[in-house]
């Protein structure tokens, strides 16, 4: 069993929930965040703690496409521990309906080189790498 993230967390992003999580197990879009399947420990700590009543347990109905996505997305998005800045308009976005058309695929941070600097992330794992 696991804890997902689900439809709801797009656009709202709060991330009260990377806080409390024993095992970091939180993984961060642009606008979204994940968690790892097989890193988390089913302690149930963070749903509660979630404003936008996103995160479930797996064993809800229905949640097979959103527990992919977490799958899929935490192997490719930044691990993230830290509180950051919520999105200005996250209370408008609270609730709306059929947001699975606004989730982007881009990992959290993404911003012209020139201008990244993550909050949040753990090192090693999202920060800006300079080919140059
Ligand atoms: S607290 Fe809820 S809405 Fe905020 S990032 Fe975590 S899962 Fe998403
Ligand atoms: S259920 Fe526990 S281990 Fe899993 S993501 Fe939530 S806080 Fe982390």
């Amino acid at each position: 069993m696991t804890y997902v993230v689900t439809e709801n967390c797009i656009k709202c992003k709060y991330m009260d929930c990377v806080e409390v999580c024993p095992v970091d197990c939180f993984y961060a879009g642009e606008n979204m965040l994940v968690i790892h399947p097989d890193e988390c420990i089913d302690c149930g700590v963070c749903e509660p703690e979630c404003p936008a009543q996103a995160i479930k347990p797996d064993t809800t109905p229905g949640l097979e496409e959103w527990l992919t996505l977490n799958r899929e997305y935490a192997a490719r998005w930044p691990n993230i521990t830290t509180k950051g800045a919520s999105p200005a308009d996250a209370k408008e976005w609270d609730g709306i309906a059929d947001k699975r058309d606004h989730f982007s695929p881009n990992p959290h941070g993404t911003k012209p080189r020139s201008e990244r600097t993550i909050s949040g992330v753990g090192p090693g794992t999202g920060t800006a790498q300079s080919a140059e």
